[in-house]
């Protein structure tokens, strides 16, 4: 497939490095149109100030104002990643959906290696305290 890093930082949702034991991952999500318009991509809304509220749980157009919540609106999108097996040592790329799992407690992006098979989860790097 051939999949190329992105340019800018600014266009997307989601993005990690890391190294795994023998293997390593570089991940991304970009952000996608407005499903209303179509005319702008949907980001985290502005606040008066112009800064980005990135604790928002929401998604907004800047062009017509359409909402989506932040869960529903990132199940919707396509994960890019680019890896080298921990497992088999295989370096490839593809693309999954960016619907995150919970494996042993931890919210997790889990995809398959396409040589060996090997479930490779990328985990988010912050934890919650559990309450
Ligand atoms: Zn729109
Ligand atoms: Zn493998």
């Amino acid at each position: 497939m051939g999949l190329e890093l992105p340019e800018s930082m600014e266009e997307l949702v989601y993005w990690t490095a890391r190294n795994m034991g023998d293997g390593k991952v570089k991940a991304w999500v970009e952000k996608e149109m407005c499903p209303e318009c179509g005319k702008a991509m949907m980001g985290k809304p502005r606040g008066k100030d112009g800064k980005i509220k990135i604790r928002a749980t929401y998604y907004e157009c800047p062009e017509c104002e359409h909402k989506v919540e932040k869960r529903e609106y990132e199940d919707t999108l396509t994960a890019s990643i680019i890896y080298t097996c921990p497992e088999c040592k295989f370096s490839g790329d593809i693309q999954v959906p960016f619907k995150r799992k919970k494996t042993k407690g931890v919210e997790a992006l889990v995809f398959s290696c396409q040589k060996c098979n090997a479930k490779i989860p990328i985990t988010k790097k912050m934890k919650k305290i559990k309450e």
